[in-house]
């Protein structure tokens, strides 16, 4: 029903209420004067005619601004649910529900996957320095860097904070890791302003790559992704490491990238 009252608007639905008002209370007067044999009189038409046109229209344009008001806040409310109102990535929930899609098509189709977790590095003294407008500048410039260097099929959310995730489909290892070094490094190079001149941020990256030989569900994949991250952290920061699935051991990427032949990093 509500789908045909947005269709029709406001105006058209209201009209429509008052068509059907008018018809309705003709034929029912109509019916009950035949059926008690009287002729309807002229006063009799004006009331049935005048208290539909009179009363449908200011009912039902009051009623139609009601299901509409609700219409737009549900839509407002789907967007801030599925939506980070800062970046406009994806929020927690809805990312984990795409990841899971696509975690079962690479299941099936015994393609790899990848999950990239990006947190920027010492995030709080940009808050304490510059304040908190010029972090949550930070925030959304990383988010938007982060956008720019991803495949329209791969899915990124953000999962709180300063924290990025990333779902990449169809990617193994060196794949994920080429676009982990190029996103890193072209954070590392943006200036983002100040008012105050321009600052610079890094973010450390952990990567976990799903095999169909290696069969885990996504928060094991997300655990991992994030061991990894920590990873980076503990070995310095602005870096980028991929969780070694046998036995759980983790190397920070730039041994890892040097054996790919990419560009290391301090
Ligand atoms: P590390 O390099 O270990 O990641 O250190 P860090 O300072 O980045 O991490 P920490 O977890 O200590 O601090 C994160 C800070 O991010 C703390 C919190 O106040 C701030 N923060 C969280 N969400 C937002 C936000 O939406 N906007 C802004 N401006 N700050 C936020
Ligand atoms: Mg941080
Ligand atoms: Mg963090």
């Amino acid at each position: 029903m509500l789908p045909v009252v947005i269709r029709m608007g406001r105006r058209g639905t209201t009209l429509a209420v008052t068509a059907a008002s008018v018809i309705g209370s003709v034929a029912i007067t109509v019916l009950i004067f035949r059926s008690i044999g009287a002729e309807l009189p002229m006063v009799g038409w004006v009331a049935t005619l005048a208290t539909p046109l009179l009363l449908a229209p200011t009912i039902s344009w009051v009623m139609v601004g009601f299901l509409f008001r609700i219409h737009t806040l549900e839509q407002e409310m789907r967007q801030l649910a599925t939506y980070d109102g800062l970046t406009s990535l994806y929020n927690r929930a809805p990312f984990l529900v795409c990841c899971e899609q696509y975690l079962t098509l690479a299941r099936r189709a015994k393609r790899p996957m990848a999950i990239l977790f990006l947190d920027i590095d010492h995030f709080k003294s940009i808050n304490d320095t510059h304040g908190h407008e010029i972090g949550d500048s930070t925030i959304r410039t990383v988010a938007q860097l982060v956008r720019a260097h991803l495949r329209s099929s791969d899915v990124a959310g953000r999962m709180g904070g300063e924290e990025f995730v990333v779902a990449l489909p169809d990617t193994d290892q060196a794949g994920a890791l080429t676009v982990a070094e190029k996103i890193r490094e072209v954070i590392a190079q943006t200036d983002i302003a100040t008012g105050k001149g321009a600052l610079r941020c890094t973010v450390s990256a952990g990567l976990s790559v799903y095999h169909h030989y290696s069969d885990r569900g996504i928060d094991t994949l997300l655990s991992e992704a994030d061991q990894a991250l920590y990873e980076s952290k503990r070995a310095g920061r602005n870096r980028t490491t991929v969780h070694q699935p046998d036995g759980g051991s983790h190397k920070p990427a730039p041994a890892t990238i040097e054996a790919l032949g990419l560009r290391t990093h301090p």
